[in-house]
């Protein structure tokens, strides 16, 4: 944790916002572990806190018997409804609509299909964002995760590749949809913030500061843990591992190049591998794919289909690997879904084939949630961080 040395009066400011997010990430935490965790001293402390209840941030959750006989913790919470964002988790097929709070929690509340006009698209969230504000006065930002690259300074989606779009002003067209709203947009890839989520919540990894996110979905996108922060790059697509080639006369990619790892690991590829001789049931790729596993066991092509893919991934895998020696890869999005029996054929494969000194330590996982799940998770973060820091930074 990072804890300012300015004067005197931004240093209380950026130790409230520390204790805050201490509290965020630990409900139910004591002033004793804030001492503990931040090392500050007990007065500060108990007055920061006093300070964030009596401005609402934070309230008192119930007392728990300490370890210590005649002695009461007293637990702190943040307080749920202290601030509110409207969560968007646009997705190629679906896109969902979320509230998330202050403490973390959020619900989904809507869904539709994502039209194919970008257009479209703009007028139907700006139609929904209009009636959540009407009747909510705690909104205090909006979150969008983006299936494609996004430019986060002038908020705006760059390339959404699955569904032919690019340079998307989202928030010049919402300000001329909604008029001028004074609530701050904010947004970012899906896979970065399927990241942020596990990184909080995760404790497979909470305590790692090197790894890589791969998001499969119907194209592969990635996230890049360096030194504790996410990798952005110098103009925000630092991550796009899927367009990383693995045979330079392989099939032509739609980014230009040819054998790009997106088109061997896709759930859109392996699927329609295993369609091109039988066929999986489901409406769409994602169904589609878990149709696949469920037939794994049974389904002697199917088996085959998968083995593949876990080939190609562990392809993929050693390059990265041995580029970046992370902690830990972490497969998710649709990657979420496979099961561990195959997850293993990958971490034999890297094993045997990536630099020995670069697999000594490393963890190769699942994520611990669904791809919609942590898409609205990481864009209640994303709006709750930067509210906080809005107010104490
Ligand atoms: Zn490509």
């Amino acid at each position: 944790m990072e804890i300012k040395t300015m004067n005197s009066e931004s240093m209380g400011r950026s130790n409230r916002l520390a204790i805050l997010d201490l509290i965020r990430k630990y409900p139910g935490i004591s002033r004793r572990d804030l001492v503990e965790m931040t090392g500050l001293n007990p007065s500060t402390v108990t007055n920061i806190v006093f300070d964030l209840m009596e401005s609402n941030f934070v309230e008192e959750g119930g007392k728990n018997a300490s370890n210590k006989p005649g002695k009461r913790r007293v637990n702190l919470l943040p307080a749920k409804n202290a601030a509110n964002a409207i969560l968007i988790k646009m997705g190629v097929e679906n896109t969902q609509i979320g509230i998330g709070y202050l403490n973390n929690d959020f619900e989904k509340i809507d869904e539709f299909s994502t039209p194919s006009s970008a257009d479209a698209f703009l007028k139907e969230i700006g139609r929904r964002i209009a009636k959540i504000l009407k009747n909510s006065e705690k909104i205090k930002g909006i979150s969008i995760s983006v299936p494609g690259i996004v430019d986060k300074q002038d908020i705006s989606m760059k390339i959404l590749p699955h569904l032919g779009w690019k340079d998307i002003k989202v928030k010049d067209e919402m300000e001329k949809i909604l008029g001028k709203i004074n609530i701050p947009i904010y947004i970012e890839n899906e896979a970065k913030l399927s990241l942020m989520a596990e990184m909080y919540f995760n404790d497979a990894i909470q305590k790692m500061v090197n790894g890589v996110y791969i998001y499969i979905s119907q194209g592969v996108g990635g996230a890049l843990l360096i030194n504790g922060e996410i990798f952005l790059g110098t103009s925000f697509t630092a991550g796009e591992i899927g367009h990383m080639s693995i045979d330079a006369d392989g099939p032509k990619c739609h980014c230009g190049n040819n054998g790009c790892w997106e088109e061997y690991i896709s759930i859109d590829t392996v699927v329609q591998k295993y369609n091109s001789q039988k066929q999986l049931k489901g409406s769409n790729f994602k169904s589609q794919f878990e149709d696949l596993i469920a037939k794994s066991e049974r389904d002697r092509f199917a088996d085959e289909v998968l083995n593949e893919m876990m080939h190609y991934l562990s392809v993929g895998i050693v390059n990265i690997v041995n580029i970046l020696n992370p902690q830990f890869v972490m497969i998710g999005g649709m990657g979420e879904k496979i099961p561990n029996r195959y997850i293993q054929i990958v971490r034999n494969e890297v094993n045997r084939k990536a630099l020995d000194s670069a697999t000594k330590d490393l963890l190769i996982l699942t994520s611990s949630m669904d791809m919609i799940q942590s898409a609205l998770m990481g864009c209640t973060l994303m709006a709750m961080d930067e509210f906080s820091k809005g107010v104490f930074l």
